[in-house]
C-alpha cells in the first residue's frame, strides 16, 4: 500500500498535464502545477520548523491552494488538522488548545487577530482562497522541496474533528494506513477510475470531502471540476461534462427542486453518491423515478472513514446503507451487554478494520470505552442488518428514545411520518416526561400551504404503531436545526423544547 502522497506523486508522474482542478471562471491546474507548489509549500512547513508527527491546523475557504497545503503536510510528515471555517473564537481556542499545532494557518482576513496567538511553539501565516496570503506568498518564493519524509501506514496522517452533532467535538487520530485502505476499498468499491470527472462541491475539513472526494480523486489520477460551495442550477449545468456527484443529502433535496432535473440533463453521469446523513428514502425515488440513476447510499464516520455501501452492481436500496466495503467487518450487538445480535435485530453497530482510527486525540478513556476488546469501535449508531445482507440505520444511540421503558427508534416514526401528505421531514426526539420517562415528540416540517395540524398527524399514526411509539405531542417548524454538514441536531431541538412536558 502507499500513502496518499505517494499516491498523488504517482498520479503526477502518470500524467503530469493532467487537470486536477478544474475551476469554473478560474484557471485549471494540472497535476504537475499541484505538485509544484506542494512542494513549495513543503519547503515553507520545513523552513516554519514543522516536524514529522507535528500538528497543522488549517481553518482557510475552500481552495485548490488548500489541498496542496493537506498534501505538503503529508510529504514532510507531518499531521494534517483542517478545522470547520464555522468556528470562531472560543472554538478556535478549544482546537487549539487540544491539538497544540506547531503552525495554525488561517484566512488573510483573521491574520492579524490571530498573530496574537503566536508563541515559540505555535506559528500563525495565512492563506486565501485567492492564491493570497502569507503563506502562499512565501510558497511562491521558495524553491520546490522534492523529498518526502518517509511515513509507515501507522503512523499519524490527520486529526479530524468530528462534527459535533451529539456534544463537543472530538478528535480522531487517522493513521496513513486508516486513509489509504479506504481509498482503495472506494474505488474498488465504486469503480473509480482517472476517467472520472468528480463534481466536488463538499467543504473540505471534513471526511466526506477531503478523505472520500478528495483523496479518491488524487488517488485514481481523475480530476475535480472544483466548486466553493454547491448550488443546484450549476450542478445540473456541469453535469453535462461530468461522471459523478459526491453529496450530503440536502444536495439531492435541493437537485430535485428544479424543473430541471430529468434523464437528458444527467444523461452522461454515471454515479450519485449521498452520505453523512440519512438520505431521505422519498428524495431517493424521486431522484430515480426523475432521472433513472439509482443514488448510491454509503455510511461512514469521522473516526473510521467509509464503512458500509450500497452496492454499484446491484439494488441501491432507498433507506439502507449497504454492505461492508472490502476488508472491513461489522456486527450489530445488544447496546447494553455488547452481545452479538441475530440478523434483523436493531442494537449497537461496531465496525472493524484498517479503516479504523487508532483513537480519540488525547482522550484515553473516552477511546478505551468506544473499543470492544477484540478490537471492534462502537460506532454510536444504531441499526440493523436485514435478510437482505444490508446495514440500515435507525438513529443514534444517543437520540434513543425510552418511553414507559421502551425503546423507540426515531426513524421508524419518522419515516411514517414523512409518508404523510404534505410533509417534507421529521424529527423524532424524546423529552423529558414525568410519566414516562421520555415523551416521544415529533417536529414535523409541513409543506406550504400544507393542511396539517397536530391531531390529524397523530391520528393518521395511531393504527400503524404500537402506542408507546405514538408521538405524545407534534410540533410545526418551518425548518429543522442542521449543522453545516446538514446533518439535524437533535441535541438542539431536544434543548429548545425541553420544558414540553413539564
Ligand atoms: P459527533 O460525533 O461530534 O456527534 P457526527 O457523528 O455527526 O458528530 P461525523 O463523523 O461527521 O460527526 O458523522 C458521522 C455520523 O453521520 C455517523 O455516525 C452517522 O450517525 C451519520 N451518517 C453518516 N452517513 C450516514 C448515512 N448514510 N445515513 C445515516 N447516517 C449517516
Ligand atoms: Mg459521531
Amino acid at each position: 500500500m502507499q500513502t496518499i502522497h505517494e499516491s498523488f506523486i504517482a498520479s503526477v508522474e502518470a500524467e503530469p498535464g493532467k487537470v486536477l482542478f478544474e475551476r469554473p471562471g478560474l484557471s485549471d491546474i494540472t497535476y504537475a502545477q499541484a505538485r509544484d507548489l506542494t512542494e513549495r509549500f513543503a519547503a515553507v512547513l520545513t523552513e516554519i520548523g514543522v516536524r514529522p508527527g507535528d500538528r497543522v491546523a488549517v481553518q482557510t475557504e475552500k481552495s485548490a491552494e488548500a489541498i496542496c497545503l493537506y498534501l505538503a503536510v503529508l510529504q514532510v510528515g507531518g499531521v494534517y488538522l483542517p478545522l470547520n471555517t464555522a468556528y470562531t473564537g472560543a472554538e478556535i481556542d478549544y482546537f487549539l488548545g487540544d491539538a497544540a499545532p506547531r503552525l495554525f494557518v488561517c484566512t488573510p482576513a483573521t491574520l492579524a487577530a490571530h498573530k496574537a496567538r503566536e508563541s515559540d511553539g505555535l506559528r500563525v501565516e495565512s492563506l486565501g482562497a485567492d492564491a493570497d496570503g502569507s503563506l502562499m506568498a512565501r510558497a511562491l518564493a521558495a524553491s520546490p522541496r522534492r523529498d518526502r519524509v518517509a511515513r509507515a501506514m501507522s503512523d499519524h496522517a490527520a486529526i479530524l474533528y468530528t462534527s459535533g452533532t451529539t456534544g463537543r467535538s472530538k478528535g480522531a487520530v487517522l493513521t496513513h494506513g486508516n486513509l489509504a485502505s479506504n481509498v482503495a476499498a472506494l474505488l474498488e468499491s465504486w469503480h473509480y477510475t482517472g476517467q472520472d470527472r468528480l463534481i466536488h462541491a463538499l467543504p473540505i475539513f471534513h471526511t466526506h470531502g477531503l478523505f472520500v472526494a478528495a483523496n479518491m480523486s488524487i488517488v485514481a489520477g481523475a480530476t475535480m471540476i472544483w466548486l466553493a460551495k454547491f448550488d443546484g442550477e450549476q450542478a445540473i449545468d456541469l453535469m453535462a461534462d461530468a461522471t459523478v456527484l459526491m453529496g450530503v443529502p440536502t444536495f439531492y433535496t435541493r437537485l430535485l427542486k428544479s424543473g430541471r432535473l430529468n434523464r437528458e440533463t444527467t444523461a452522461r453521469m454515471r454515479l450519485f453518491v449521498s452520505g453523512s446523513a440519512p438520505l431521505l428514502a422519498e428524495d431517493h425515488r424521486a431522484f430515480e423515478d426523475r432521472t433513472g440513476h439509482a443514488i448510491l447510499e454509503r455510511y461512514g464516520m469521522t473516526e473510521t472513514c467509509m464503512i458500509t455501501t450500497n452496492p454499484y452492481d446491484g439494488a441501491r436500496k432507498p433507506g439502507a446503507v449497504g454492505m461492508p466495503l472490502p476488508g472491513i467487518a461489522i456486527r450489530v450487538t445488544d447496546r447494553e451487554t455488547g452481545a452479538s445480535l441475530p440478523q434483523g435485530e436493531i442494537g449497537a453497530i461496531e465496525v472493524k478494520g484498517p479503516n479504523v482510527f487508532e483513537g480519540y486525540w488525547q482522550m484515553p478513556e473516552k477511546t478505551a470505552s468506544e473499543f470492544r476488546k477484540d478490537g471492534f469501535f462502537i460506532t454510536g449508531d444504531l441499526g440493523q442488518i436485514g435478510e437482505d445482507g444490508y446495514l440500515r440505520i435507525v438513529g443514534r444511540d444517543k437520540d434513543l428514545v425510552i418511553s414507559g421503558g421502551y425503546n423507540v427508534y426515531p426513524k421508524e416514526i419518522e419515516s411514517l411520518i414523512d409518508d404523510l401528505p404534505g410533509v417534507v421531514e421529521s424529527a423524532v426526539i424524546g423529552l423529558a416526561h414525568p410519566d414516562l420517562g421520555e415523551g416521544v415528540t415529533a417536529i414535523v416540517v409541513p409543506q406550504k400551504g400544507a393542511n396539517l395540524d397536530e391531531a390529524g398527524v397523530i391520528a393518521a399514526l395511531g393504527d400503524r404503531l404500537a402506542r408507546y411509539k405514538q408521538p405524545k405531542r407534534v410540533i410545526f417548524v418551518e425548518e429543522l436545526p442542521r449543522n453545516v454538514m446538514g446533518k439535524v441536531q437533535k441535541a438542539e431541538l431536544r434543548k429548545r423544547h425541553a420544558d414540553l412536558y413539564r
